[in-house]
């Protein structure tokens, strides 16, 4: 089975849709998404529908929660909180209340886990090799997925200490890593609709538990159509800014 892990779409349609695209091309049997459907982009609605009528599995993120109006919004900074109000008026009541009820992480999904921060706190980033080596304990698999950071890589956690896996160089557009076995990895996918790595593409993985080998993978899309959609919605401008430098 090969599973498309998408993560951190962020109401992002462009990128979706190319990211659907392009996974297509490379062929792929269920899709799992590690949250943050919505928050940040101009296309909550659609972005909604498109996942709802694909995704196998779903956890929430943190935009999630806060969009569908489940929590105060005093940790969020004015630019976060800007958009979660747009989101929140904008989203139909239907679609609202699906992402309401999505599950929290971690849930296991056929041998693997996923979870939107970390598998401690789902609210959690796990940025630097020293924040990942305090997960040793919470890894119940030898593979979990997480989102979160828009950083596309993640960490192997070998006997001798935990290693980053870095995100693809800007000339790549595909790597294949195979897991070693006994080593746990917690990886990443990148985020589809607002990548933080400096590289403006959008990123997904694609998962093959039987042949143990993850692909990273990434792709440029229409980054002037998403950004123009934000302006025009009257969200924060530096939204769309964010996207055209990959930060
Ligand atoms: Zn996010």
């Amino acid at each position: 089975v090969r599973y498309l892990i998408l993560s951190d779409i962020h109401a992002n349609l462009e990128a979706l849709d190319a990211v659907m695209t392009a996974a297509g091309q490379d062929g792929y049997d269920k899709i799992i998404c590690l949250g943050d459907i919505v928050g940040y982009g101009a296309d909550p609605n659609a972005c909604v529908d498109r996942v709802r009528g694909i995704a196998s599995s779903v956890i929430r993120g943190n935009h999630d929660r806060a969009c569908a109006g489940l929590e105060d919004l005093e940790w969020f900074n004015p630019v976060a909180k800007a958009a979660v109000v747009w989101t929140t008026q904008t989203l139909t009541e239907v679609n609202r209340a699906w992402v309401e009820h999505l599950p929290r992480g971690p849930m296991a999904v056929n041998g693997f886990e996923i979870v939107h921060g970390s598998p401690a706190d789902e609210d959690e980033y796990v940025c630097q090799v020293a924040e990942a080596s305090q997960l040793t304990g919470y890894l119940d698999a030898d593979v979990t997925f997480f989102g979160h950071t828009h950083l596309q890589g993640g960490f192997a956690y070998y006997r001798g200490g935990v290693q980053r896996i870095p995100p693809l160089s800007p000339d790549e557009q595909r790597r294949e890593t195979v897991l070693d076995p006994g080593v746990r990895y917690l990886i990443n996918p990148g985020s589809v609709g607002q990548p933080r790595d400096g590289d403006p593409r959008a990123s997904w993985a694609v998962f093959v538990p039987e042949e143990h080998v993850v692909v990273y993978r990434r792709i440029p899309y229409d980054i002037a159509g998403a950004a123009g959609k934000i302006v025009d919605a009257g969200l924060p401008p530096i939204l769309a800014r964010r996207l055209e430098i990959g930060q």
